[in-house]
Formats: C-alpha cells, structure tokens, sequence
C-alpha cells in the first residue's frame, strides 16, 4: 500500500487526502481501485464466504471456502476455484466479491479484491417497533433481497435479539455492523455465494430508497410477528 501510485483521478484525490468517503458515495463516483479503500477504510476486516461443500464422513456436508468445478477439455478435466469475500469495517460499510482462479489463493484474493470495489454504505437504524429505541443496531425496515432463485427476508429486531440468520450471513452482517436482525429465507438456499449476494441486495435496495419513505414503511405489519396475538 505504501508504493500505490493511484491510477484514477479520484484515487488522485484519495491520495491527496482532499475527498472522505461520504463524499464519494454521496456524489455518487466509482470506485475503480481496491488502494481507495485500504486507505479511507484503514480497518476493513475480511471474511470468505464458504460457498463450496462435500458430503462428509457419516453425514452431513462438509462446507469449504472454496468451491472447486470441473470442466470437460480435450486434454482432461480442468479445474477452477471460486470464492465469495466479503469486507467491512464493522461499522457501516460493507462489500462482496466474486472470483475464480486455478488455486484457491488466487480466487480468495482476487475475491477480495473485487469486494473492495464493490463497497456500498449500510443505512442502519432501529426499524425495531418493539425496541424504538433511535439506535443503529439493526436495519430501518423490513426489506427484501435477491440474486438468482434466492430470495432473503431481513427483518428489524430489538436490541439484544442478535442476529437470527445462517452462519455465512452472519459473517456479512457483523462486517456491515449490524447486531440485531430476523431473516427469512425463500429458494434454493444451497447456492451459498448467491445467498450472500441477495443480502447486499437487501442492502442497495435500502440505500436506493427515499429516507421519508424508509420512516413510513418502517411501520411494522402484522405478519412479521404472527405468533403474538393482541401485541401493541
Ligand atoms: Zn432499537
């Protein structure tokens, strides 16, 4: 990081120390190199996506970070590896990535890479009608994301409910911040990588709505909380 010589005008200004990230996302400019972001996001954790899996001894499947795929070639079968990273501060931004290479390394890095180009602001808030509490542990509604047949459901939750969600979601939540959640989850659930994805779906789609319309869809519907019969 120490010898980056930025190759965009805005990894210029990153450089220079003249622009935040506020900044960036607010006026809307892309991001094009990873080094903006080592330098405005000096915390930024990683965590990798296990997206692979075999069926283990006695049962079960064994989850891997990698996932390994085969292709038929004239001279043989040919390999390659994808993996899904996600990165964050833990504290309002978080980013996914996507790659294959022929060693795991390779994919796990360029993955990394691509989340970091991929970074996008987390609106957090307490959506929560049973919390209310104007904090900013859980997200500000209930919202719906999706990537290919997967289809996940976040729903705000009160302070100290944790987050109620897969292992690997887990992973992108904890990065993006958020401490407090419910999910539901609808499709092929199996996909791992696209399941991550349709989460940082849920999350573009809150950042692309107006903030009135966030306080008013905020209200809670009664299905969410189907069990609690006469609960005002
Ligand atoms: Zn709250």
């Amino acid at each position: 990081m120490g010898d980056w010589i930025p190759r965009t005008e805005l990894g210029k200004e990153v450089a220079a120390g003249a622009i935040t990230l506020d900044e960036i996302f607010s006026t809307g400019r892309k991001i094009k190199e990873p080094e903006i972001i080592d330098k405005l996001l000096p915390g930024l954790q990683s965590e990798i996506i296990y997206i692979g899996g075999s069926p283990g001894k006695g049962g079960g499947i064994k989850r891997t970070p990698t996932k390994r795929t085969a292709r038929m070639h004239r001279s043989g079968r040919r390999y390659r590896v994808s993996a899904v990273v996600v990165v964050g501060d833990g504290n309002g931004y978080v980013g996914i990535g996507k790659a294959h290479a022929k060693e795991n390394r390779d994919a796990i890095e360029k993955a990394t890479q691509s989340a970091k180009l991929n970074v996008i602001p987390v609106k957090r808030s307490c959506g929560s009608w049973e919390c209310n509490c104007g904090g900013s542990h859980s997200i500000p509604l209930r919202i719906t994301g999706s990537e290919g047949s997967d289809r996940i459901m976040l729903i705000p939750a009160p302070r100290g409910i944790g987050l109620c969600i897969n292992d690997e979601a887990k992973k992108i939540l904890r990065l993006a911040g958020i401490r407090d959640v419910w999910s539901k989850a609808f499709g092929e659930t199996r996909t791992r990588g696209n399941y991550a994805f349709s989460i940082f779906d849920a999350f573009r789609k809150i950042n692309s709505m107006k903030l009135e319309a966030v306080s008013k869809r905020a209200q809670p519907k009664r299905e969410d909380f189907g069990d609690e019969e006469g609960a005002e």
